[in-house]
Parts: structure tokens; C-alpha cells; sequence
């Protein structure tokens, strides 16, 4: 496939932590060895995002393209890359590994010492197009649209291995009802699992959404479900959040922190952990992990809910996810 070159192309960058956004043209290289030149179709903004640009992760590569959601479509490809033009691809969170290390060589490449990460050290898909490692780029299930499947390649495939690190939980807790809690309830509830949905207390639009994606119970989040639960996976960004929910589970529970980010985890009885109760967090992904849910998510099937914005809205997109004035996933739609 031969080279074109685009000269230039519209992004939306971050130059310094605390933000906005600005909107910029920059120049694009062809791609080399490996690559591939997307444009991007949409882009999920993902809470990450917003930890970026708040300083909440450690030495960002700046100036950035965020974005690790991306849906797009092949323009043009490096050597060893024979993929064809118009093609439709997804680049996830994880964007490069060095394959050596301790972690790559034993199925953790989510752990690599050397990683780089989409939309974080590497530009992402805030933008008209994206550069992109082909061994990184996953193909999508075809009954969704370039929106609808975006918030897979990131909320999907992160709660999807929160979900797997919570085992086969028959009564499984979601904390923080969010674009990750809205898919992996329909997969929990596909495997069969009675998902037990916990949102900011009084937040009655998120629980009755909650409701409508199948969850048996839905409520506030410092309250008590029904039943004690088998496991919880934690998306909010709430280390307070801790506490509550290992005294919502019952003993040789798990509990799972899917956020990159969390707030501080107070201090609490050691009874509450107890019991062989188990917390860990869930870091990134594999490409085993993307190529097994994207694969599932089309026979579930996983119905996302997407709320679209311009490019150019990206900043209003990130208040309105700061603000919890969401239902469902945000999405950029370049051009
Ligand atoms: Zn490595
Ligand atoms: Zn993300």
C-alpha cells in the first residue's frame, strides 16, 4: 500500500496539567516501520483522561493528543503492515511493550516496565488522525457503529478484566455506575451474575439506569445490599469507597480497584478485611484481554450507550464527566 503523506491535521492538545485543551493543527509524519496512519472515525473520553489533564498521573508526556478510545480507519501503512486502505481498527490504552522484560515474558505485558501508554506518553486519538502500532490495533465487532464501539476499546476492556479478576461472583457489586459499569453489567449479566449497582448517593438517574441494564439491586453507595456480595469492582475514583464496599462483601470476597487513579483509601478496621477478604487493583491490559472481550462483547451482545460531541467540544466533554452529567460513555467524533 503506498505512503500518503498528510501535512497537517486538527488535534486537540494538552500543553500543561490543569488545561484546557487547545485546538491545533499539527504536522503529521508518514508512518514508519510498523505503523499505521488512522483517521479517526470517534474517540471515548475515558475518566484517565480527565486524571491527566487534572496531574493525577505521573510525568505525562507533554504536549499530548489524550485519547485511548479510538475507533479509525486505515489511510496509510508502514513496512509490515498490509492492512487496506478504509480498513476499521480500534487502539486501546496499551500502545507499545518491550516484550524482554519480566512482566512482557510471562502473559503481563499490561505490567511492562517499559510501556507506553495511548493518549498518555504516545498521542492518541483527540484528532483527525492518529499514528498507530499495528501489533497494538484490534479489530472491532461489526454490529456497532464507530461510536458505539469506541468505549469498548478502554471502559470494556478494563472492566473486562476487572471483571475477570473478580472470578465467577455470583452476586457481583459494581461501585460507580460510569461508561466501564454500563458494559461490564451487561457481560456480568450475560454470564449469568445478579449485578448489585452502587452510585453517588441520590444519584436516581444513574440507579435507574442501572436497573434497565439488568441490575438486580441498585442504590447509594453508602448503603448495604441486600445480600452480601461474592465480589465489587470499584470504577469510581473513590478510595472512601474501600471500606464500604469490603463490608458489603462476604468473607473470601474479592474486591476490585479499576481505576488507574483513587483517591486516598481511609484508614479502617483491620475486620473489615478479615475473613480472607482480598483487594487488588487491576492495572491496563494485555492484548489477550482485548482480543477475548472484544470477541465476547459481539456475542453478548454489549450495547453501549454514547453520549457525542465535536472534537472541538472535547473540553466540554471532560466538565461533563467531571460533573457526573453523563449516562453512559462521552464520545469525540472528528470531521
Ligand atoms: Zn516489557
Ligand atoms: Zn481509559
Amino acid at each position: 500500500m503506498s505512503t500518503i503523506a498528510v501535512h497537517q491535521s486538527e488535534c486537540m492538545r494538552l500543553h500543561r496539567v490543569g488545561g484546557p485543551l487547545a485546538a491545533e493543527r499539527r504536522d503529521l509524519p508518514a508512518p514508519q516501520a510498523g505503523q499505521a496512519l488512522l483517521r479517526v472515525r470517534a474517540c471515548g473520553v475515558c475518566r484517565t483522561d480527565l486524571h491527566l489533564v487534572d496531574g493525577e498521573l505521573p510525568e505525562p508526556r507533554l504536549p499530548i493528543v489524550p485519547g485511548h478510545e479510538i475507533v479509525g480507519e486505515v489511510v496509510a501503512c508502514g513496512s509490515g503492515v498490509h492492512w487496506s486502505a478504509g480498513a476499521r481498527v480500534g487502539v486501546p490504552w496499551l500502545g507499545h511493550t518491550c516484550g524482554r522484560c519480566r512482566f512482557c515474558t510471562s502473559g503481563q505485558e499490561n505490567l511492562c516496565d517499559a510501556a507506553l501508554f495511548t493518549g498518555y506518553q504516545l498521542d492518541g486519538g483527540y484528532a483527525e488522525h492518529v499514528l498507530a502500532d499495528a501489533r497494538y490495533c484490534f479489530e472491532l465487532p461489526h454490529e456497532l457503529d464507530d461510536a458505539h464501539a469506541a468505549p469498548l476499546l478502554c471502559a470494556g476492556l478494563i472492566g473486562y478484566r476487572s471483571l475477570r479478576m473478580a472470578g465467577d461472583a455470583e452476586r457481583l457489586g459494581i461501585y460507580g455506575f460510569g461508561a466501564a459499569a454500563h458494559i461490564i453489567a451487561q457481560v456480568a449479566r450475560w454470564r449469568g451474575q445478579e449485578v448489585y449497582a452502587f452510585t453517588r448517593p441520590g444519584d436516581a438517574p444513574a440507579q435507574r439506569f442501572a436497573l434497565e441494564l439488568g441490575a438486580r439491586w441498585a442504590g447509594d453507595s453508602d448503603r448495604m445490599p441486600p445480600e452480601p456480595l461474592d465480589a465489587a469492582i470499584i470504577f469510581a475514583p473513590v478510595g472512601a469507597l474501600v471500606p464500604l464496599a469490603l463490608k458489603a462483601l462476604r468473607k473470601g470476597g474479592v474486591l476490585v480497584c479499576g481505576g488507574i487513579h483513587m483517591s486516598d483509601i481511609p484508614a479502617m478496621p483491620y475486620n473489615l478485611l478479615w475473613g480472607e477478604r482480598v483487594v487488588r487493583s487491576v492495572a491496563n491490559l494485555t492484548r489477550r484481554d482485548a482480543i477475548e472481550f472484544l470477541d465476547l462483547a459481539a456475542r453478548a451482545p454489549v450495547r453501549t450507550h454514547v453520549e457525542t460531541f465535536a472534537l472541538a467540544d472535547a473540553n466540554e466533554a471532560l466538565e461533563r464527566l467531571r460533573a457526573g452529567r453523563l449516562t453512559g460513555a462521552a464520545v469525540l467524533l472528528p470531521g
